[in-house]
């Protein structure tokens, strides 16, 4: 039976299940468990319809989602799924790591008082059923526009690009230097967040639909940037930001004290049953030790919680803000909590302890001050409150800041802002060289995945508009 809308005044909220923690803490797989049928249309129909849909207008995909509610509660998947993909490439990768309470679900109207649709949740099921029933096909063009274009990065941003300008009939190559598809998608978010099959699967689709991935091969170092743009009649670079933000103080440069980034990439290969050095020899894993993660945001929230699946003795995170001031998601800091991380809020790393390798953190106690010019409160040290925290690895989490391109890259012209992110026209989205564009972090600086689909969604529009006046080929897919 099609369930009526509306149905928040007499159906509560609830959540997929979520896995035993004694048995998630043992493991990398998701810890959500899928919906079924009837309570996805059930949850569905507890939308409010509203005149305004501030869920939509808050997703950064405008994703038309109280029409995909209404469609799912009518038990209509399919259209569901065809009204969801209309907007976003990876619906179902949006599902899962969108931190759906600072945006869709945040903004719900009915969130106040009845609490908000799970929206990510029907998603995710709308998207994992229609994989399921085959509705998901390649994006194979009807016919070839005889223009190539070339993607540096196969993140969520270049893979949008090309799945968009690849269904219009572009050559389209994707150039990365890791050895696998999906940029963060595989190596920095764990399984137990994105299991990796799910990435996999859209690189097998983009394949299907003819894009031509060049996997191993660094632009600026395999191949120059010139002859990549010799080679393509228009380039998107989509690289991310990876250059990870240091620590300094007494005894920061101690083995044992490691970037997040390596610590994830290094867990994720393994799980992909690759023999990693760093993991086998110790280096890069947490088990039996006494971890501390320091950083605040979803890195950090990331690190602990694969400490905890490693083995780790104790897992602590230490953050010099408190809980309420902190950049990553609280749905998440509510997960590793309930896996056993200790944090210690309003805490600041000053030295690191341990002469042939790290055995602690000397810490200072925060308190928080006025708020600054963006509104945001300001810390400051309470004197005399050191303390120690014994450590055996301890984990940078701090942020990351873009590689100087232009010089990476042998382009000086590349124009860059103030904070080494690619400059863009704002409309054009084109850099400072003709027939360049750029998308995701690389532009925005470090963000999010669903902000990295907008942009390469953006970013391939433009770049045809430009092609269909410069390239020297007439566009057939018109
Ligand atoms: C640990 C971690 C957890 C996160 N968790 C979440 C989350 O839960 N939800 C969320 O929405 N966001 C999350 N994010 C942020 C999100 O992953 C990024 O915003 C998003 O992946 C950016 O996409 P992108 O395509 O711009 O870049 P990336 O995903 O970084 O991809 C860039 C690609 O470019 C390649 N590349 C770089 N330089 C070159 C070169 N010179 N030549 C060839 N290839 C190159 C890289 O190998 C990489 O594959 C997380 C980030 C991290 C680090």
């Amino acid at each position: 039976m099609p369930e009526r809308m509306l149905q928040f005044v007499r159906v509560s909220q609830e959540t997929p299940e979520k896995r035993e923690v004694a048995t998630r803490r043992a493991d990398f797989r998701e810890i959500y468990e899928e919906f079924d049928p009837p309570r996805a249309r059930t949850q569905a129909s507890r939308c409010s319809q509203c005149g305004v849909p501030f869920c939509q207008v808050h997703c950064p995909l405008s994703n038309n989602i109280p029409d995909w509610l209404k469609l799912t509660a009518e038990g209509r998947l399919e259209e569901a799924y065809e009204v969801s993909s209309a907007t976003n490439n990876f619906p179902e990768i949006c599902g899962r790591i969108c931190p759906q309470d600072r945006l869709c679900e945040g903004n719900c109207v009915i969130e106040k008082g009845f609490e908000s649709v799970t929206i990510g949740a029907v998603e995710r099921y709308i998207t994992d059923t229609a994989f399921e029933k085959g509705w998901v096909k390649a994006g194979t063009p009807k016919s070839e526009n005889g223009l190539s274009v070339g993607i540096v990065g196969a993140g969520p941003g270049g893979l949008a690009a090309a799945d968009m300008l690849r269904r219009q009939g572009y050559a389209v190559h994707v150039y990365d230097r890791y050895d696998r598809v999906g940029g963060l998608l595989i190596y920095g978010i764990p399984g137990f967040k994105l299991e990796k099959h799910i990435v996999l699967r859209r690189w097998k689709l983009l394949e299907d639909a003819g894009v031509v991935f060049h996997l191993n091969t660094e632009i600026g170092r395999d191949l120059s940037f010139e002859a990549l743009r010799r080679r393509h009649d228009s380039i998107l670079i989509a690289t991310g930001v990876y250059k990870a933000r240091d620590i300094g103080g007494p005894g920061a440069g101690l083995p044992g004290i490691v970037p997040a980034l390596d610590f994830l990439t290094a867990s994720n290969r393994q799980g992909l049953g690759e023999n990693v050095p760093e993991f086998l020899s110790g280096a890069l894993d947490a088990g039996g030790k006494n971890i501390v993660v320091i950083g605040g945001g979803d890195t950090a929230m990331d690190c602990v919680r694969t400490a905890v699946r490693q083995g780790a003795a104790s897992v602590k995170c230490l953050y010099r803000r408190d809980r309420d001031n902190m950049p990553g998601s609280i749905r998440e800091v509510k997960n590793a909590e309930e896996e056993g991380v200790e944090f210690v809020w309003l805490s600041a790393p000053e030295a690191f302890l341990g002469d042939a390798t790290v055995t602690g953190v000397r810490a200072a106690r925060m308190r928080l001050g006025l708020p600054d010019a963006s509104g945001r409160q300001s810390v400051e040290q309470i004197e005399h409150s050191h303390f120690n925290i014994p450590a055996d690895l301890v984990i940078k989490a701090l942020g990351f800041d873009p590689e100087d391109l232009p010089v990476a890259f042998g382009e000086p012209a590349l124009g860059v802002s103030r904070w080494g992110t690619l400059k863009v026209d704002h409309k054009s989205f084109m850099t400072s060289l003709p027939g360049v564009f750029a998308a995701g972090d690389i532009v925005r600086g470090a963000s999010l995945v669903v902000w990295a689909i907008r942009d390469g969604r953006d970013a391939a529009a433009a770049m045809h508009a430009w092609m269909k006046q410069h390239a020297t080929v007439a566009v057939a897919a018109e």
